[in-house]
């Protein structure tokens, strides 16, 4: 099955496919709630879950309408195709994969195999597997909000969280989110009980900035 490789489409800069075999790469992940509130390791942007630690990327058309736009009703293509958006996305430097700011994050490298393709800042490949520890960042969301857009560096004391993400919160910010549905809460250290036996379920470990 082909897929075509548009243009005009903004994929002109992965048009190279790296050489098989093992490529050092580094991601990022956003620490997501399961139901009772201990965590999950999810992707950045795209609400997946890894639950082992080797990821495979399998294409998934309905996902998005880009990748219909890349490749019509045509859908049955492996991992990662050109033209496409599917595969297992990292950058190619620890730099980029920082943290992004307030929130619950992870970052560490991965080893990505399979076929890949290079994209603007990373690779996009068929495998990914977690190679390393995973540095953990807990940062107050209580100056993130609509009024006050700004970053608050006081040490969180309590995980708020609703169905999709993590909201710590500072001593200073305990009214925080505000206008955000939560469901419930936990202390830091119920949390990070939770995150090494995340990491042990990912045969990795977590490291906090001390
Ligand atoms: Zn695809
Ligand atoms: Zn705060």
């Amino acid at each position: 099955m082909s897929c075509p490789m548009g243009e005009d489409r903004g994929f002109a800069s992965e048009s190279a496919l790296v050489s098989p075999g093992r490529v050092v790469a580094w991601r990022r992940w956003r620490l997501c709630p399961d139901p009772s509130g201990l965590p999950l390791l999810g992707s950045a942007h795209m609400h997946h879950i890894w639950s082992s630690r080797t990821l495979q990327a399998n294409c998934d058309p309905s996902r998005t309408w880009s990748y219909r736009l890349a490749c019509g009703d045509d859908d049955s293509h492996e991992a990662p195709a050109p033209g496409c958006r599917c595969g297992i996305y990292a950058y190619s430097t620890a730099e980029w994969a920082r943290p992004m700011g307030p929130g619950v994050w992870a970052h560490g490298r991965v080893l990505m195999g399979g076929p890949m393709f290079l994209t603007d800042n990373g690779y996009r490949a068929r495998e990914a597997t977690i190679d390393g520890p995973l540095g953990l960042t807990i940062e107050c969301v209580g100056g993130d909000d609509l009024y006050s857009p700004t970053r608050c560096f006081e040490s969180p004391v309590i995980l708020k969280h609703n169905t999709k993400t993590y909201f710590p919160v500072c001593s200073k910010h305990h009214n925080a989110p505000v206008h955000v549905a939560v469901d419930g809460s936990r202390t830091i250290g119920e949390f990070l009980e939770g995150a090494a036996f995340l990491a042990f379920q990912l045969e990795t470990f977590i490291s906090t900035p001390s």
